[in-house]
């Protein structure tokens, strides 16, 4: 890691403690440790300077992505919402919104966004929030379901449908006629502040409309869905960080049938599955990184594979996990436990397992 990253990991770590399982109990993060990340531009440390961020690469953000997510998932959650909300605003708006969004969100606003709706989950050209040109004013309603990190935003980027296109409008969360409402009891990440999110006639200034708005819906979804994936997949490296260091600490040190578990060959099979897991996982994001940081041609198929065999990896790693632990595993707080449940709910998002593999297989035909 670099320095300036390395020591944002360590504050963070610090910042963490050993509080996590408690905050996944709760289900809240403290409102301190969030905007006291967001004022040191650490929720989306790829922000440019310019605006006030830290600037940094995809490879060093990832890395810093990893180290926060294996600390914990619903904090790396926030930090995936706002980074994505950050590149939506970078890759969309034009340069007055720029000017006026990204150093909020460099700076302590936190902010969500909002695709999924009851009726539009995977397949999100289905979609009925509508934004309208009303006089002056935008008008804007409908109903987005499962927002991370929306029960903390200050700022929630709505995809919406406009005309025959779409639109992203940026929403303050205390504008009047949108209601936040948490998710209850979600399976993971429990501590990410998932909420449905109600917009009933809001009225906002046209300068809301990032870019002007009317631009085709799949496009709108892809560049958001860009760093929401890569940022999920850097999140599972985390979580299969985490689970080789419980699994390693505790086969080495809890002894069954007169030696340490990590000697009995079926358990040693596990640790070599779980760190392969991370290794296979860390490479397929480091190359996804390369390529954002090089603007790779190769980069939309490079970002939904690392986030493919991540999430994968993750889910079958957490279990694994879970297994050489048993019974010292098996509670509610400790890590491999959130892992488990965190790891499953990755390969639900941002393009489930299904999805990512329709768009690989889609390229690999187009390759062939
Ligand atoms: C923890 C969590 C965080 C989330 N965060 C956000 C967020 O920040 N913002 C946001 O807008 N949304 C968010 N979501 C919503 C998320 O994007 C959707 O849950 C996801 O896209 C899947 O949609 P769905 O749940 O409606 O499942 P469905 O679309 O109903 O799919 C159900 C199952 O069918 C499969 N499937 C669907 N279509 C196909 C097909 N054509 N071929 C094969 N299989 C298919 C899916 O892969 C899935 O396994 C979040 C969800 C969760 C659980």
């Amino acid at each position: 890691m670099r320095d300036p990253v390395a020591a944002a990991a360590s504050a963070v770590t610090a910042l963490v403690g050993d509080r996590a399982a408690d905050w996944d109990r709760t289900g809240r993060l403290p409102g301190d440790l969030v905007r006291r990340l967001g004022a040191a531009g650490q929720l989306a440390a790829q922000i440019p300077a310019k605006y006030g961020g830290p600037g940094w690469s995809s490879a060093d953000n990832g890395e810093f992505t990893a180290h926060v997510g294996s600390l914990c998932g619903s904090l790396r959650s926030v930090m995936t919402s706002q980074g994505m909300a950050a590149w939506t605003v970078e890759r969309l708006a034009d340069p007055a919104q720029a000017a006026e969004l990204l150093p909020r969100l460099a700076s302590g606003d936190t902010a969500a966004v909002a695709f999924s709706e009851p009726q539009a989950g995977s397949d999100l050209s289905a979609i009925e929030t509508t934004v309208t040109v009303d006089g002056d004013s935008l008008l804007l309603s409908g109903h987005k379901t499962w927002v991370t990190a929306a029960d903390y935003a200050d700022l929630i980027l709505v995809v919406a449908r406009m005309d025959e296109g779409g639109a992203v409008v940026a929403v303050d969360r205390t504008a009047p006629g949108v209601r936040v409402r948490r998710v209850a009891e979600p399976l993971g990440c429990r501590a990410a502040g998932h909420a449905e999110v109600r917009l009933h006639g809001v009225r906002l200034p046209l300068s809301r409309l990032l870019g002007g708005g009317r631009q085709p819906l799949s496009l709108l979804v892809t560049t958001a869905l860009a760093y929401g994936r890569i940022s999920v997949a850097w999140g599972c490296v985390g979580i299969l960080r985490a689970c080789v260091a419980a699994a390693v600490e505790h086969a080495g040190t809890r002894r069954q049938f007169g030696r340490p578990l990590g000697r009995h060959q079926l358990v040693a099979r596990h640790l070599a599955d779980l760190w392969t897991a991370e290794q296979i996982a860390a490479r397929a994001c480091e190359h996804a990184s390369r390529c954002w940081d090089e603007h790779d041609a190769g980069l939309v198929p490079a970002i939904v594979l690392a986030k493919y065999v991540s999430a994968t990896h993750a889910a079958k790693g957490a279990a694994a996990a879970v297994q050489v632990l048993a019974s010292a595993g098996a509670r509610d707080g400790h890590v491999v436990a959130r892992a488990y449940r965190d790891a499953k709910l990755m390969e639900i998002i941002e393009g489930s397992d299904e999805v990512c593999q329709l768009i690989l297989a889609d390229h690999a035909l187009r390759q062939g």
